[in-house]
Order: structure tokens, then sequence, then C-alpha cells
């Protein structure tokens, strides 16, 4: 089977409204995904709280047009996101520094914080790591899922697109677990145990200015000066990484959707050739962990933690966070409440349902010394 993936000028993100719309008709328009009344999940990249400008995230204007397009369509359009692994209440920060904030309110958009509306256990068919796995509610509950990602260079998976987009949809414990795999080609195909459960309907990636060097938060901004579009996540992934000069098949996400045959390689190119459109972008350095043997980023990332911890002495003991916590890990003890390490999936839950903030949260010393804490 032959998947088309399109590629649209758009130098400007003034221009984003025409070109986000011309990279969707040209691959066959929304009405090949979108029913009358459907939920669709628009999930941007929002992975830090950063500037629009500084090229982290998904531009605004592309999430804005997306949400204005799915309503023309019949959907009701929802953004969703879970940010980086930093601290608790990351996701919500990054989304007004990104102005995904201001786009849902201007829009009337429900915007959900993938951390804390609470995550679901699902069975992994195939998985090669993860036979099961908790995966973001917004996402299981979606009618229609479209991945928004940002064109940039990841150092740890050479490059981040459609695909690995769906990684906020994870806790911050399996996020964790997967990092601690420890090898780009394990890393790549754990992502993929995800990728099958919450697969995107259609992906249109922000290629207006990209990320170069060290991405996906280290790098520079590049003009690239393309929206690229296609409803399969793998196919735009393959183009955009030949559109930067990067050998698709080194990237693990790539390469282990493939493997597993949840992709075809063989694509058309429609809009702008591809050899036309391209930019060339510096690689990253390959990062600070993944340029140790693993064993080393194995012992760096057993002494990284952020943990909720409660607060016995402002606790009003009202039971939000026992009813809120989707794997019963808020124990009461001796009239005392604490959380039960082995079973908790760090998704703060039970943070955001407190109503006397006193749920807080316990770092260890290297976690202390990365964020400044
Ligand atoms: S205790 Fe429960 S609700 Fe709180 S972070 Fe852990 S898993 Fe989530
Ligand atoms: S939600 Fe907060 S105040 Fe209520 S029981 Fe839990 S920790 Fe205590």
């Amino acid at each position: 089977m032959t998947s088309k993936v399109s590629i649209v000028p758009c130098t400007d993100y003034s221009l984003a409204a025409e070109g986000i719309r011309a990279s969707v008709d040209i691959i066959g328009g929304l009405s090949p995904v979108i029913k009358s009344g459907d939920r669709v999940l628009l999930k941007p990249n929002v992975l830090a709280a950063r500037r629009p400008e500084d090229a982290v995230t998904t531009h605004p204007a592309i999430v804005s047009e997306m949400c204005e397009m799915v309503r023309e369509a019949g959907g009701i359009p929802v953004i969703g996101d879970g940010a980086g692994i930093a601290f608790m209440g990351a996701t919500a920060e990054a989304f007004v520094a990104s102005g995904i904030a201001a786009v849902a309110e201007e829009q009337h958009v429900e915007l959900i914080n993938f951390q804390t509306a609470g995550f679901e256990k699902v069975d992994v068919p195939g998985a090669m790591h993860f036979p099961q796995l908790f995966v973001s509610k917004a996402v299981l509950d979606a009618d229609v899922i479209i991945s928004l990602p940002k064109l940039k260079t990841h150092e740890l998976t050479y490059y981040t697109g459609a695909v690995k987009n769906m990684f906020g949809a994870l806790p911050l414990k399996h996020r964790k677990e997967m990092h601690l795999l420890a090898e780009r080609k394990l890393f790549g195909e754990a992502v993929i145990d995800l990728y099958s459960v919450a697969k995107p309907h259609l992906a249109v990636m922000d290629g207006v200015v990209g990320m170069e060097g060290n991405g996906p938060s280290h790098g520079n901004p590049v003009n690239t000066g393309v929206i690229m579009a296609s409803y399969e996540p793998v196919s735009l992934d393959i183009a955009a990484s030949r559109l930067i000069g990067l050998d698709p098949m080194e990237v693990p996400t790539t390469r282990a959707a493939l493997e597993r045959g949840l992709a075809t390689c063989k694509l058309e190119i429609v809009g702008v050739p591809l050899e036309e459109a391209s930019v060339k972008y510096k690689p990253s350095n390959g990062g600070i962990l993944f340029n140790v043997p693993p064993f080393i980023t194995r012992i760096f990332g057993r002494y990284y933690s952020v943990r909720p911890e409660i607060d016995n002495s402002r606790c009003i003991r009202c039971g939000a966070c026992v009813n809120a916590c989707p794997v019963n890990a808020v124990v009461c003890e001796g009239g005392k409440l604490s959380i039960d390490k082995e079973r908790c999936i760090l998704c703060y839950c039970c943070r955001e349902m407190c109503p006397e903030d006193a749920v807080g949260s316990d770092r260890s010393l290297l976690a202390k010394v990365l964020t400044n804490a």
C-alpha cells in the first residue's frame, strides 16, 4: 500500500492557515477521518514551558487553524498533551508559555492536561517491551486523534515527529521506564508499543520553523518553510526525516514500526518535491546520557526521581486523592496518608485533585541538582 504525504510551502506563521489547509486538502481532506459529532483530540507537542519562537513546541497558529478545520468537518475539537518529565505542574506551565492555553480559550475548546486527567491500563497485543501500558484517558476516549508534531532533531531518537509525539500520552512512570531501557533501538521499540494502541488517524507537521542540533529542546530554530500531512504518521516521519537529511531507517521509532508491520515504507509525495523542500539539519550530538554506556544511563536514571509526597500537616482527609488515584496507591495507615511507591505511576492526579495543596514533591538529590530545585 502507498501512503500520501504532502509537503506544502509555508514560510511564516502568518500564512499557516492557508498552508495547513492546503497540506490536508491535497491528501484528501478531513472527511475520510472525521464524522459528524466525533470527539477529535488534537495532540500538539507541548514538551516544555517554552515560547513559540523557541521552536520547541508546536506553534499555536497551527493548533488554532486545526480547531477551525475540525469544526468545519463536523467534529468537536479538544486539545491535549502531557509535558516532559521535569516536575509536577509542568504541563500547565507549558500550555501557557507555548500559547496553547490561549488558543484553547480563543477557540472555546477543552484543554486537557494528560498528566492529571487520568490514565487507563490497556493491553498491548504483540508488544516488544510493555504488554500492558497506562495510557491517557483523553487519548483512549477520542474518536479521532490528530498528531500535530514539531519538526525537530532529537538527542535520543535522532528525529522526533508524528509517532514520537504520542509519548506525551504516557504517565511519567512509563516514560522513565522506557528511558531506562537506555538503548535507542529498545527505546524506539517501546514507543511503538504505545503507538500500536494510540495510533493517530492523521498527522500534520509544523515544519515552518523546526529545530536542528540538540533537539528536542536544546537545539536551534531553523527556517524550514513547510507544513506536511499524512493519514499515515510513520510515512510522514519517513518523508520528514529525509527532508532534513537523515536516513529514516536510523530513526528507531520508524525502524521499529516497519519491523512490527505497522506501516509501509512506500510513500507518494504530493505538493512540493522532497528534494526541492529539503533543508539539511545539523544532527544532535547524541545527548549527555546517550554518549555513555547504557549501564551508566541506567544508574543515572535510577537516582533521578520526582515523586508525589503527602504533607499530612496540611491534609484535611477529604479523600479526593484516594478517589482520584487510578491504581489505589494512596494508602491510609494510623490516620495518615502516604503513597505506595511501587504502585504509583506518577500521574499526579492526586496533586491535581487536592484542595489543600497537600501533595508536594519529593525529589532525589540528582533531580534537585538537575532541576536547580
Ligand atoms: S499516588 Fe496515584 S494519583 Fe498520585 S501520582 Fe501516584 S498513581 Fe497518580
Ligand atoms: S486530596 Fe489532599 S487534603 Fe484530601 S485527603 Fe488527599 S492529601 Fe488530604
